[in-house]
């Protein structure tokens, strides 16, 4: 038997007989996942217990070293654990922020207490972390933060507004960048930090949305306070730091839109099954073992020839990541064309679904069905998929300077 069929054996008899069989066969949309953290809400009654079962194998972050809570496995193994899981049809054990962006981040960057203090906490889904990079006068022109933050003793003294942080209100730390120079080069002023956001000079303040929901913030910082210690990488050395966590956050967002936000599709992907089929047939009837409309037809073939075309590039990526390279400016790619798959992708869904896909709200004995609803509210959401982690406009300039070195 071969390492990787022993490897196989020993996983597969792991989550056989240790993880909850009632979690099997539950698939969860990104939004639903487990996000873990000291608020932790739960989409399943054993989400907890699930994770702290992966976790203590260190299968929340299978690649990731040992030494700080990781699995240690190399990329062929890490692939072997996904396909057991698929094969059980377990979730994804934990998500969020700690494991996409700031883990990968701080393995790079942090020093060794910092990884010490910081990663295993990630790992166990202990701490959901937030991001506050944009502000009211800083978004596309990321540089322009101007949060500041004044050296008081052992500590860093916030002062400014964050703004669109998204599950401020259910995170336990952030990560920020703020300003500790105004007087240089503006890249070169500032300093990425990571704080508890439970105390006194922190205040969250959920943004109601068009699709209803409040999924971000608005964050005031008046007098908070960030140990020195968790400066990554320096004084005045963030601007680095914040391109790399960029990196991360848009192959995140790329492969997560792109598969279409769920590991059932991402699933159904790796099977060849286009699951816009079913919902068109449904709604606009099958003829002779075809969906009856031929330009829905030719609409849902394309996009998942592309979609397919897509999770094979993601996961090409995917395991290049796992093999140890970090993200580049080619990340930009992922994301632009993750994120407006998944536009075309929500807007054939809302006309496949025609009047029905128009409900606010309503369910009983009315025209829309609980699926129309969440139909109409995840195609807005969708609208935002171009602007965050850098909007589409700003990953055509990276890919333009960065990837085809085009001149200014
Ligand atoms: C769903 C969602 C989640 C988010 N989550 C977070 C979060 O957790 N933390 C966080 O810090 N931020 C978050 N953001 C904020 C996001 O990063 C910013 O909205 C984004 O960077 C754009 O900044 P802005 O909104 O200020 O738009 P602006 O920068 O004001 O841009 C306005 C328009 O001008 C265009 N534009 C600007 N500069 C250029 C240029 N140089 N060339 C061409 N066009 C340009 C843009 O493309 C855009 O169309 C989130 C946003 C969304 C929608």
């Amino acid at each position: 038997m071969s390492d990787l069929e022993s490897f196989r054996a020993e996983v597969r008899t792991f989550l056989e007989k240790e993880t909850p069989g009632a979690i099997r066969g539950a698939s969860f949309s990104s939004d639903q996942a487990y996000w873990g953290g000291r608020k932790a809400e739960l989409p399943h009654p054993e989400s907890k217990r699930y994770c702290e079962i992966m976790a203590s194998r260190g299968y929340t972050a299978p690649t990731w070293p040992k030494e700080y809570g990781g699995g240690g496995l190399s990329a062929a193994e890490a692939k072997v654990l996904d396909q057991e899981l698929a094969r059980l049809k377990l979730p994804i054990p934990l998500t969020g922020f700690g494991l996409a962006m700031i883990g990968p981040t701080l393995l790079q960057f942090g020093t060794e207490a910092q990884k010490q203090e910081h990663i295993p906490k990630i790992v166990r889904g202990e701490i959901r972390w937030c991001q506050g990079y944009s502000e009211p006068g800083a978004g596309s022109d990321l540089a322009a933060v101007a949060t500041s933050a004044r050296i008081e003793g052992e500590e860093l003294v916030l002062n400014g507004q964050k703004i669109w942080t998204s599950y401020g209100d259910k995170s336990d730390w952030m990560f920020a960048l703020v300003r500790t120079d105004a007087n240089v080069k503006k890249q070169q002023g500032i300093t990425f930090v990571l704080f508890d956001m439970a105390q006194p000079g922190v205040e969250v303040r959920p943004i109601r949305l068009i699709s209803g929901a409040s999924p971000f913030c608005e964050t005031f910082l008046t007098d908070a306070r960030a140990k020195q210690s968790n400066i990554i990488a320096g004084m005045g050395n963030g601007w680095t730091v914040a391109k790399a966590l960029l990196g991360h956050e848009r192959n995140m967002i790329g492969s997560v839109f792109g598969s279409g936000g769920s590991r059932t599709s991402a699933n159904a992907a790796k099977t060849n099954r286009n699951p816009l089929v079913d919902l068109a047939r449904e709604h606009v009837g099958d003829e002779a073992g075809r969906i009856a409309d031929p330009v829905v037809r030719d609409r849902v073939t394309q996009i998942g020839m592309d979609h397919r075309a897509f999770m094979l590039t993601i996961q090409r990526n995917a395991d290049n990541l796992k093999a140890g390279h970090k993200p580049g400016p080619e990340s930009s790619i992922f994301k632009i064309y993750g994120t407006e798959l998944n536009q075309r992708r929500e807007e054939l869904m809302l006309s496949i679904r025609g009047p029905r896909a128009l409900g606010w709200e309503g369910t009983d004995n009315g025209p829309f069905a609980p699926e129309d609803l969440a139909q109409t509210r995840t195609w807005l959401r969708s609208r935002g998929n171009t602007i965050e982690g850098g909007t589409s406009e700003v990953q055509l300039n990276i890919i333009a300077k960065r990837v085809l070195d085009l001149p200014d």
